[in-house]
C-alpha cells in the first residue's frame, strides 16, 4: 500500500535523491522544464517530479521566482492546494516533488466541454474560495489564478498549483504581474494592491468557468486593459447561467477593491449554498 505518511517521515530536508524514485511517463512539460510520474520507492507513494534544469533558471533569471514558489508552497498545506513534499538537486538540475494530480489541468477539462455547469463551477469556486482563505490568513496572496494553474486529483478535487507569482506579504505591492485576462483594475493600473487582487480573480473565473471564455476578453491587450479598468461586463444570452452566477460575478468584479465580496461572503452567496458540492468532490 502507498503511504503519504510514509513519504513524510521519509523526507528529512535535503536528503531526497534520484535513487529514491522509480520514473514513469512524462506528464507534460512547462516553460522551464518537464513533469514526470514517479514512485518513491519505499513508501510506494504516487508523486509529480517535476524537473527544472539550472541552465533554464539561470538563461530566464527565475533564481527568486523558483525559490519563493518552493518556500511559499512548502509551508502550505491545505487539501486545495497542490503539495509540494520536498525538493534536491544535482550539478544540472532541480528536481520538485510534487503532490500527483491524476486529471490533470482544469484548464483541458474546460476546453474539452466548452463550459462547466453551474455545479461544477460553483464547486470549484467554492474549493478555491477556501484555499484563499487559508492562504490569506497565511498573508499569501496567490496573484495568478488561472485555469492553467489548477489541477485536478483522482477524484476530481480542485488543487491550486504553481505559486510563482505569489507575494508573501502584510503590506500593499506595487508589482505588476499575472495573466493579462485574469488582472484586477488596480494591477492594470499599477496601482498599489493587496489581497482583493484574488477575490477579482474568483469572478473572472468563475465567469470563465460558466461561459467557457474570460470576460474581458479582446483583439488586443490594450483593448483588454480598457475592459478590466472600465469593468465592461456582460453576460451573453448562451449558455443559459442563472440569476445568482451572475449576481455574485458582478458583486466580485467590482473597480473599487473595498466594494468586493469578502471571502467569507462568497463561500455564503446563495449560488454557492445551492450548487457546489458540500463535500467539494466535483464526480464526472
Ligand atoms: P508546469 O511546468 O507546471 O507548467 O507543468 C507542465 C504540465 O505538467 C502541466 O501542464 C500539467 O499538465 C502537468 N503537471 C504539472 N504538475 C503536475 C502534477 N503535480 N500532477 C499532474 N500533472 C502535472
Amino acid at each position: 500500500m502507498q503511504s503519504r505518511k510514509l513519504l513524510e517521515e521519509e523526507s528529512p530536508k535535503g536528503k531526497w535523491s534520484l535513487r529514491n524514485f522509480e520514473i514513469g511517463k512524462p506528464l507534460g512539460k512547462g516553460k522551464f522544464g518537464r513533469v514526470y510520474v514517479a514512485r518513491e520507492v519505499k513508501s510506494k507513494y504516487i508523486v509529480a517530479l517535476k524537473i527544472i534544469f539550472k541552465e533554464q533558471i539561470e538563461k530566464y533569471r527565475i533564481h527568486h521566482q523558483l525559490r519563493r514558489e518552493m518556500e511559499i508552497q512548502t509551508t502550505l498545506k491545505h487539501p486545495n492546494i497542490l503539495r509540494l513534499f520536498g525538493w534536491f538537486h544535482d550539478d544540472e538540475r532541480i528536481f520538485l516533488i510534487l503532490e500527483y494530480a491524476h486529471n490533470g489541468e482544469l484548464y483541458k477539462e474546460l476546453r474539452k466541454k466548452g463550459h462547466l455547469t453551474e455545479r461544477q463551477a460553483a464547486t470549484y469556486i467554492l474549493s478555491l474560495t477556501r484555499a484563499l482563505v487559508y492562504c490569506h490568513e497565511k498573508h499569501v496572496i496567490h496573484r495568478d489564478i488561472k485555469p492553467e494553474n489548477l489541477l485536478l486529483d483522482h477524484e476530481g478535487r480542485l488543487k491550486i498549483a504553481d505559486f510563482g507569482w505569489s507575494v508573501q506579504s502584510r503590506s500593499k505591492r506595487h508589482t505588476m504581474c499575472g495573466t493579462l485576462d485574469y488582472l484586477a483594475p488596480e494591477m492594470v493600473e499599477k496601482k498599489a494592491h493587496d489581497y482583493a487582487v484574488d477575490n477579482w480573480t474568483l469572478g473572472i473565473l468563475c465567469y470563465e468557468f460558466l461561459y467557457g471564455v474570460p470576460p474581458f476578453e479582446a483583439e488586443s491587450q490594450i483593448e483588454t486593459f480598457r475592459r478590466i479598468t472600465e469593468v465592461d461586463l456582460s453576460f451573453p444570452p448562451t449558455p443559459c447561467v442563472s440569476s445568482e452566477a451572475k449576481n455574485l460575478i458582478s458583486r466580485v468584479s467590482l473597480y473599487s477593491y473595498s466594494k468586493r465580496l469578502s471571502l467569507q461572503k462568497i463561500m455564503e452567496h446563495p449560488w454557492i449554498n445551492k450548487n457546489a458540492d458540500p463535500i467539494v468532490i466535483c464526480n464526472k
